[in-house]
């Protein structure tokens, strides 16, 4: 089956091609055909389009918003296949927030298309954008072409209760429908069924802690290859140290400097998603990459890199309790893919946990999948490169297969 997904972020559209194997074939369950990325919409569009492993072809276009840019991939694709009719089986498409309603991949209907509209007050970045993807997709290729929604929620539908649920007062958790719901799902949900083939070992046997770091940051405890505990919250906001957003912090800060500041509510919420974090500590960048530049003679950058490596320690740590011990720690997004010394940094020390990185691998490990320790280590660690597009196609496979 011939399965395209698109992937949307606030201002960009991700897409691949991908084949998926029938159930029981031999071989890879997954080939990318095409992939490709259309950036900065609104403002200064291009898109990069590659087939296979081939060299991506860059154009700038003129993109007001994500309705152009599914015309723009469908047309590329329709246009661009040797000449010959694209053929297409059905469209995946990675929605950020499933709210307590879609706990699992579903394929879309007018009524689900009207649920994630109600859905977007809960994620108003990112659901909007996910939403119109969705209806310009329908409209441009029919009501007959099967469309599946995967959630980066979803995979997080196993945490349990008495983990997801927040200590205030209960009357307002049923509410408001406030909890846990954790996000990068489809990521985590990846670097499970990633380390299963590459250990090959069961998925339900599969437990882990992931270091999903990327611009936006999570860390996750998978057990029997489910999400037990995560650190992404009711919004991205909570958990780790990012690259704009200050993470886990005291909630009467919130209050305090509305006072203090004279910001209303939402000033202080903009404040703590768009000035914090990386960028906020240093007072330079968001980017990893120019702070671990800067770090050997700026003190700020220093320190913004040793409060995020900090904190990530803290929860493989945390984590560590909570699973009782684990088989890996993986690593992955832009700063887990790329970069060894922020790697080092926060194995650093973790001797007593078995978890140990062998320098050479460490160092050599760039943008590529494999083992960071030493083959002995009591607690391997690895880096795995998400491919969320690979989840996504699966699920829409293993969707439709049973609608027929
Ligand atoms: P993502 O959101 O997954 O694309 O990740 C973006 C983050 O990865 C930014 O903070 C980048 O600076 C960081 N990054 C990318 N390459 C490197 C690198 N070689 N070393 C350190 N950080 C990197």
């Amino acid at each position: 089956m011939k399965v395209l997904v698109f992937n949307c972020g606030s201002s960009t559209l991700k897409f691949q091609l991908v084949e998926v194997s029938p159930l029981g074939a031999a071989g890879p369950k997954t080939r990318s055909l095409a992939r490709g990325l259309v950036d900065r919409i609104g403002e200064n569009a291009t898109c990069s389009f590659a087939r296979g492993g081939g060299e991506p072809h860059r154009e700038p276009v003129a993109i007001d918003d994500h309705e152009q840019a599914v015309e723009e991939v469908l047309g590329w694709l329709a246009r661009g296949w040797d000449g010959a009719q694209m053929e297409l089986d059905a469209v995946g498409h990675r929605v950020v927030h499933g709210g307590d309603r879609f706990r699992t991949s579903v394929l879309i209907d007018d009524e689900v298309v009207a649920a994630l509209d109600e859905l977007s007050a809960l994620a108003p970045l990112h659901n909007p954008a996910c939403v119109s993807a969705i209806r310009a997709a329908r409209e441009t290729l029919g009501a007959s072409m099967p469309m599946v929604a995967a959630f980066d929620t979803s995979f997080h539908h196993t945490v349990p209760d008495h983990a997801a649920t927040y200590a205030i007062p209960y009357e307002l958790v049923l509410r408001h429908k406030i909890r846990r719901y954790g996000f990068h799902g489809l990521a985590h949900r990846y670097l499970a069924l990633r380390y299963a083939e590459l250990t090959q070992r069961p998925e339900d046997e599969v437990d882990i802690i992931t270091l999903h770091l990327g611009n936006g940051c999570s860390a996750t405890a998978i057990r029997g290859g489910r999400s037990v505990e995560t650190s992404m919250g009711f919004t991205p906001l909570e958990g780790l140290v990012m690259g704009t957003r200050s993470g886990d912090l005291d909630p009467a800060i919130i209050g305090f400097l509305s006072r203090k500041e004279r910001l209303s509510v939402a000033e202080v919420e903009a404040l703590l998603n768009e000035r914090s974090g990386l960028l906020g500590v240093s007072g330079r960048s968001k980017d990893m990459r120019e702070l671990l530049q800067r770090a050997p003679s700026d003190a700020r950058s220093r320190l913004a890199v040793e409060i995020f490596c900090h904190r990530a320690r803290k929860y493989v740590g945390a984590y560590l309790a909570v699973l009782g011990g684990a088989n890996a720690l993986i690593f992955s997004g832009g700063i887990g893919e790329n970069s060894p010394e922020v790697r080092a940094q926060i194995c650093a020390g973790m001797d007593w946990c078995g978890l140990r990185l062998d320098p050479e691998l460490n160092q050599s490990r760039i943008g590529t999948e494999g083992l960071i320790s030493p083959a002995t280590a009591k607690l391997p660690a690895y880096v795995i490169p998400v491919d969320e597009e690979r989840v996504i196609a699966l699920e829409t496979e293993r969707l439709v297969v049973e609608s027929r």
